[in-house]
């Protein structure tokens, strides 16, 4: 998918002497992992997503350039951009503070000069005295006259025809050119694949161009001299295309729920043995809250449509055991229950606490994660088969082809938004469909709601469980140490414990590691009289279960950690949180980590060291934290300050992104959306899947379209 894409370094050339001076905007790295280099372009494009004509019809570009006209150099405006031809009269390379090239540009009317900071060679060698070049950037007023920095240039030995649309600039990636870009959607646009699929009355009535010329209008706009109508015509393709992806969405989403309720799932009515035993085994009542969300978990479950439900409530406020009260009533009922989580660590925790929770009741609970012992797994595996295993609690694992559940009747997710939709879908799979129950503490913006949630019903836990004091908030300097050591000793001398979190980011797993190492190291010679653990994301899973078993039994007094222990950690006796270098992180992580306290009836206390010189927009965000300890309220103010579509993004709801669509923007669409979608899957299916795979190629697999 584009979104993924990286960009080629603005400057490097592209393949034939085409350069793009601008630097295309950058879309957001998503995935970030650097792929194995592949040999061909076209190998390049599908490590992208790009590989029907589809594909490449729909990487839309970012802006326009027009290499259309030649203007005499005596005619450039400063401040704007123009495209000249003439000779090339010099060639310098100056070093003043870094390396530049330097070149003057002549034709019949006057002289121009080039400039270029940090060159390649193949550059270099391309421009040499008496060649005829073609050169298109912004104008600007140099010492020297008029000059261009970073031109788009192109040797115009020989006649070169001028084109006759304007350029597109696409979103670009590593190792695919502009030109051979270009050239592919060429291809896919002349390859008469572009058909509209909304009735002709439909399509008018809504005051939407026809897909084809929006398509054309992008990728091929006409030039000509009058720019404001060109782009009043583009707006409209635009919404066109917009109108498309949401309509895609929607669809998706349709068909979804179609399917479910096709498949059906099994009835879990249980006989409440099970679920009664476990209320009564807790060493407290549930709150009013959880009590009314159980209540919808179990009218779900007795049905014989797929519940597909979103559990969200703040960290700390006691969902763990709506999911335990739900599993057990899968598994009163006769069926298995998974549990997924999507770290092993995580999926540990759960295990132990569930555990803890099921099997003095006599559940039998099993543990499948990636690594393990081959015999064990396939133990575990036999187990899963046979429907020995009551409860599964695992990660990803559980999802591989291996994994064959003898009767799967509720599927639970913890962090749902840290799976992709894929992920959280094959789950279900197999000859009903189980009973899909999401947990979340991101609270999902109101306008992702409104195109998500209309295949999801919602469950919310508002308030925390009783006697809960609200973690306290400090802004420490990250010089003032010696403050944090005292308030280490104070908790621990009190018989608490202390989390002492030294995320990187930036850096990769192994580096963070390594920090973490030094940092235990710092921390055990700073307070030798304290027992101090490690937890990071390179240890194996035994070492991670025994760092986390020490600290929970309280034989440590301070664990030094990484991120790993953001999510699902749960030691009430721990009150004091360092969370260090505070301003590199996200409102939701450092929401999150801070949630690891406060899990007790003691006051507990987050402190954020920040380093200083502190941007204003790192401190109006730490604010926020200072300010709130309620996370929804947290993820509206994040989203103020950072703008929507930063924060938690399609992405991070596992929805199929949306590329040129912005519910922000056009969520006003939505009913009209909802309703053509409504329109064309009764009237014409075909075309309703047709739509959806454009946009989300693989999904009509998943959706069972
Ligand atoms: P979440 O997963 O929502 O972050 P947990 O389920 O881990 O929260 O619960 C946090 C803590 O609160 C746990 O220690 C749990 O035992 C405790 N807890 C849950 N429900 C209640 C309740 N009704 N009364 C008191 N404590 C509770
Ligand atoms: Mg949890």
């Amino acid at each position: 998918m584009f979104i993924t894409a990286h960009l080629a370094s603005a400057r490097k050339p592209a393949d034939g002497p085409l350069t793009d001076p601008m630097g295309a905007r950058a879309p957001r790295a998503a995935d970030g992992a650097a792929a194995p280099a592949a040999s061909t372009p076209a190998q390049r494009a599908a490590r992208l997503g790009l590989v029907r004509d589809w594909d490449f019809l729909l990487h839309l570009p970012l802006r326009h350039v027009d290499e259309t006209r030649v203007v005499p150099i005596a005619a450039l405006d400063a401040g704007a951009s123009g495209q000249v031809e003439g000779e090339i009269v010099d060639v310098q390379v100056t070093v003043r503070r870094r390396r530049q090239l330097l070149v003057r540009l002549r034709d019949g009317s006057g002289e121009l000069l080039l400039r270029w900071v940090n060159f390649y060679a193949s550059l270099q060698n391309q421009l040499v005295a008496g060649r005829r070049l073609r050169a298109l950037g912004q104008v600007r007023g140099g010492l020297m006259g008029v000059e261009m920095v970073h031109p788009q240039v192109r040797v115009v030995d020989g006649v070169v025809p001028l084109p006759a649309h304007l350029t597109p600039v696409y979103p670009s990636a590593e190792g695919v050119s502009q030109l051979w870009l270009r050239r592919r959607i060429a291809k896919a646009l002349d390859a008469g694949t572009l058909a509209d699929h909304l009735p002709e009355a439909l399509r008018r009535s809504l005051d939407l161009m026809e897909l084809g010329a929006a398509l054309r209008l992008l990728h091929r706009p006409p030039a000509g001299p009058d720019a404001a109508a060109l782009g009043a015509q583009q707006e409209a393709a635009w919404r066109r295309l917009r109108f498309d992806e949401l309509l895609a969405q929607q669809l998706a989403l349709r068909q979804a729920r179609a399917r479910r309720r096709r498949d059906g799932a099994v009835a879990l009515p249980g006989h409440g043995r099970l679920t009664a035993a476990l209320l009564a085994s807790l060493p407290f009542a549930l709150t009013a809250d959880q009590q009314t969300v159980w209540g919808e978990v179990a009218a779900d479950l007795a049905g014989v449509a797929p519940m597909n439900r979103l559990l969200q409530g703040d960290v700390g406020s006691g969902k763990t055991i709506v999911a335990a009260l739900a599993a057990a009533r899968a598994i009163e009922s006769g069926c298995q229950a998974a549990l997924m989580a999507p770290t092993g660590i995580l999926a540990d925790q759960h295990f132990q606490r569930i555990a803890a929770l099921l099997e003095p009741l006599g559940v039998r609970v099993a543990w499948l994660a990636g690594r393990g012992r081959e015999s064990a797994r396939r133990a575990t595996l036999a187990e899963i088969a046979s429907g020995a295993a009551q409860l599964v609690v695992g990660t990803h694992a559980l999802i591989q082809d291996a994994v064959q559940f003898a009767r799967l009747g509720l599927a639970i997710v913890d962090e749902q938004h840290r799976f992709g939709v894929q992920q959280r879908l094959a789950l279900r799979q197999g000859h009903s469909t189980p009973h899909l129950l999401m947990l979340s503490a991101t609270p999902i913006p109101r306008t992702l709601a409104m195109s998500y949630l209309s295949d999801l019903d919602v469950s919310v836990i508002a308030t925390l469980p009783p006697g809960r004091q609200a973690v306290r908030t400090k802004l420490i300097a990250g010089d003032r140490r010696d403050a944090v050591l005292a308030a280490i000793r104070q908790e621990v001398a009190a018989g608490r414990q202390a989390y002492w979190v030294c995320p990187l980011v930036e850096e990769n797993d192994e580096i963070e590691a390594m920090a973490a190492v030094r940092m235990v190291a710092d921390t055990r010679a700073l307070l030798p009289e304290l027992r101090v653990g490690l937890l990071h994301g390179q240890m194996t899973a035994a070492e991670k279960r025994a760092a986390m078993d020490d600290f929970a039994a309280r034989r440590t007094d301070v664990l030094v950690a990484t991120t790993v222990v953001e999510v699902g950690i749960d030691v009430p006796n721990a009150s004091l949180m360092v969370i260090e270098h505070a301003q590199r992180f996200g409102l939701a992580t450092l929401h999150q980590l801070r949630g690891r306290v406060g899990r007790g009836a003691v006051q507990s206390t987050c402190v954020l060291l920040f380093d200083e010189p502190l941007s204003a927009q790192a401190r109006a965000r730490l604010r926020v934290l200072y300010e709130s300890n309620d996370g929804f309220e947290i993820a509206r103010c994040d989203l103020r300050l950072r703008g929507p579509g930063e924060f938690l993004g399609a992405r991070q709801w596992g929805l199929p992104l949306l590329r040129v669509a912005d519910l922000e923007r056009d969520g006003h669409w939505l009913d009209t959306v909802r309703a053509t979608a409504d329109r064309l899957l009764a009237e014409d299916p075909a075309t309703a899947t047709a739509t959806t795979e454009r946009w989300f190629p693989g999904a009509a697999q998943f959706l069972g379209a």
